[in-house]
């Protein structure tokens, strides 16, 4: 059972946390890992969709039990209808069944040394002085205390961990994205390998539809809307409502959940404490994918705790080197994307439109890397209403 002292102990079991504890469990530390939901990975608060080059930060293959389908491109489509197709000729991305690859992920943790506690809420943090000294927990109605020398908050979204331990990541309200989706069976797919994604300012406020096929007649079918009048409910129900394709499916699941699209934090670290993952805001603000930023976090946060427990020094000067390797690997990235997604938002339906007349499939993949953002600046920089927000991304 679960022991009182470790070196880690970790906060959520999500691709965060359980990458922090294989990582960490890898170079020989002993690492609990705490999650609240009796069931790791269920129920799932995503459209499931991961880039393929994140199993290469994953340092695993995934395994097929984890994919739902393959994707190879994306279909773009403009508030008008018109529509620029991404093909990449090979598989670029997956589909996956999220209850499962999250699980996988626990177990991957478990094998590598960590002990996972499914059902285990934390309920507050130990401290003494300034420094975290670990969390109290509950499984099945009995409290207890476990210590260790660096506490990790991987709970996701609505962290409460991090605050309780005397860091502020309160996001703004304007950073988070609402999330609703609905897994739909029985619908017409044209092509499963691709993903589809619709722009507009009737169809989603300040976001995007999307949907994310699982085979040819299912797909899990979504909305990610900024601050808007109506709730992003209103919204989905609206489009399938419109799509006689979709509207003969059936609803399988229904999905929700905020999504953090900006707000970085510079200081993600306390004594014996870091954050990482939804908790610490990083998400791809282009697209609200969270997965593949809370591996990259993660494994970065492992390579620094690991050498701070090996050293004896938890503090949190030695510790803020997460913060520098952070911002040097993925934040300036993020910042980047963060920017496009300011001027994309600002856009009107007329301009989305015009956007899509003049790009190319190629032009979105650089855009979605945070790259080729010159080219964007100048095709705005002809519209002179546009030059001031262009002038953004310089
Ligand atoms: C509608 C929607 C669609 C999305 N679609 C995508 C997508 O297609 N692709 C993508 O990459 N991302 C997507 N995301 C974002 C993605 O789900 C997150 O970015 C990702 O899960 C973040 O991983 P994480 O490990 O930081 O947090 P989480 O996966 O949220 O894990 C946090 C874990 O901490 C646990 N926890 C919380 N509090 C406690 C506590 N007190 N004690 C113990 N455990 C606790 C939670 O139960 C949870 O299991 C989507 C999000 C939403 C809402």
């Amino acid at each position: 059972m679960l022991e009182s002292r470790y070196d880690v102990v970790v906060v959520g079991a999500g691709p965060g946390g359980s990458t922090v504890a294989r990582f960490c469990a890898e170079s020989g530390l002993e690492v609990a890992l705490l999650e609240k939901r009796q069931e790791i990975g269920s129920p799932k608060r995503c459209a499931e969709g991961l880039s393929a080059d994140s199993a290469k930060l994953l340092g695993l293959e995934i395994p097929k039990k984890c994919i739902a389908q393959e994707i190879d491109g994306a279909v773009i489509f403009a508030p008008n209808g018109k529509s620029i197709t991404v093909d990449y000729g090979k598989t670029s991305g997956y589909i996956l069944e999220r209850k499962v690859y999250d699980k996988w992920l626990a177990e991957e943790a478990a094998r590598a040394g960590a002990r996972v506690f499914a059902k285990t809420k934390v309920t507050s943090v130990l401290k003494s002085g300034s420094s975290v000294t670990g969390v109290t927990a509950e499984f099945e109605g009995e409290r207890f205390e476990v210590e260790a020398s660096v506490t990790v908050a991987a709970d996701g979204v609505e962290s409460k961990v991090s605050r309780w331990a005397g860091l502020d990541t309160t996001n703004r309200l304007v950073n988070i994205d609402s999330g609703y989706q609905w897994e739909m069976v029985g619908i017409d797919i044209e092509d499963p390998r691709k993903i589809y994604l619709y722009f507009g300012n009737e169809i989603a406020p300040r976001g995007y539809v999307w949907i994310f096929p699982k085979g040819k007649d299912k797909a899990n079918v979504g909305i990610g809307i900024g601050l808007s009048n109506r709730p992003a409910k209103y919204y989905l129900e609206k489009f399938v409502r419109e799509r006689p394709e979709l509207r003969k499916g059936s609803i399988t699941e229904v999905n929700t959940g905020g999504i953090p699209v900006g707000g970085f934090l510079k200081n993600m670290v306390l004594d014996g404490f870091l954050v990482v993952g939804d908790a610490a805001h990083q998400v791809n603000p282009i697209h609200g994918g969270g997965m593949k930023e809370a591996v990259a976090a993660g494994r970065i946060a492992a390579s620094v705790i690991s050498e701070a427990v090996e050293a004896g020094d938890t503090s949190s000067e030695k510790l803020s080197r997460y913060n520098e390797l952070w911002w040097k690997e993925r934040g300036e990235h993020l910042r980047r994307v963060e920017r496009l997604r300011q001027v994309v938002e600002k856009l009107s339906d007329e301009e989305l439109n015009s956007l899509v007349e003049s790009l190319t499939g190629d032009d979105l993949v650089e855009f979605s890397k945070g790259a080729g953002l010159k080219k964007l600046a100048s095709i705005l920089m002809k519209k002179p209403g546009l030059v001031k927000l262009a002038r953004h991304l310089i």
